[in-house]
């Protein structure tokens, strides 16, 4: 079974689900339609993953404060993982594993609050299934890709009409970690440079800058933290998109959505 063929099974049961949108979501939809639209489908929560991503943050702040001897590489990013796992076994210690991903640590907060619902991850990345299939199998988290979640609207929306709310509520929202999806974002929102210095952080997005990063986080031990997406300019460029816009069209997107976003509940 595939999982758009899943999730269309756990509507049809009315099996109590929750939605976690990855911080992307704004490239491909519009927040007041997105949210209308999931519920319409028979989703009891909406969330965003950027609450997940707060919480990354403060794992990452405390853990670095703790171990201030400690070089660390970001540990998000799928792929980027399983490229180090596979190889360069060698750096695999210096992962921040120990660390939730924000589709983790959301899903985490999600069980807590809502301990009954199934967490649908909608997003980018094809290869968070793995993470969740592999690496956290007993959190039971459905992963859908954007392109995925297209194709249950078009099998289920003609025939399930919904009504525009204009400001429709999330269940839980967090503004300050809307950048996420964009290289740098873990950096820029963390605060991070403020507990191990400026200098101490290198940036990198793109599997082309992969090897590269890693030579220079080998030979420069000034580097304390490689914050590291395996897609070019970050996750919004992820697989699971489908979208004409530029890039700077795209982070145009994210950035007026953690500017003027939609008002929460929570
Ligand atoms: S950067 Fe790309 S591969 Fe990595 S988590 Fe984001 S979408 Fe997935």
């Amino acid at each position: 079974m595939t999982d758009v063929e899943k999730l269309l099974q756990l509507l049809k049961n009315k099996h109590k689900l929750v939605a976690m949108l990855a911080p992307s979501f704004p490239i491909m939809y519009d927040s007041a339609k997105i949210i209308s639209q999931l519920r319409a489908l028979g989703f009891e929560k909406v969330v965003e993953v950027s609450v997940g991503a707060k919480e990354t943050n403060r794992q990452l702040g405390e853990y670095m404060k703790a171990n201030p001897e400690k070089r660390l590489i970001t540990s998000p990013c799928a792929s980027f993982v399983r490229f180090i796992r596979t190889k360069h076994p060698e750096f695999v210690k210096y992962l921040a594993l120990n660390v939730d991903s924000p589709m983790v640590a959301t899903t985490k907060i999600v069980k807590e609050k809502y301990p009954d619902h199934l967490p649908v991850f909608i997003g980018p990345c094809i290869v968070k299934k793995l993470e969740a299939s592999e690496d956290y199998p007993e959190l039971n988290i459905l992963v859908l890709t954007y392109k995925e979640l297209e194709s249950v609207f078009s099998q289920l929306l003609p025939s399930t009409p919904y009504t525009l709310n204009p400001t429709p509520s999330l269940d839980l929202s967090e503004c300050s970690t809307r950048m996420y999806p964009t290289d740098g974002g873990l950096a820029d929102s963390s605060g991070i440079r403020n507990i191990i210095g400026n200098d101490a952080v290198k940036v990198v997005s793109g599997y082309k800058n992969c090897e590269t990063a890693l030579i220079e986080f080998q030979n420069n031990p000034k580097i304390k933290l490689l914050d590291i997406l395996f897609c070019e300019e970050g996750c919004i460029n992820g697989p699971g998109i489908t979208s004409t816009l530029s890039i700077d069209e795209r982070k145009k997107r994210i950035t007026d959505y953690a500017l003027n976003g939609n008002p929460a509940n929570s």
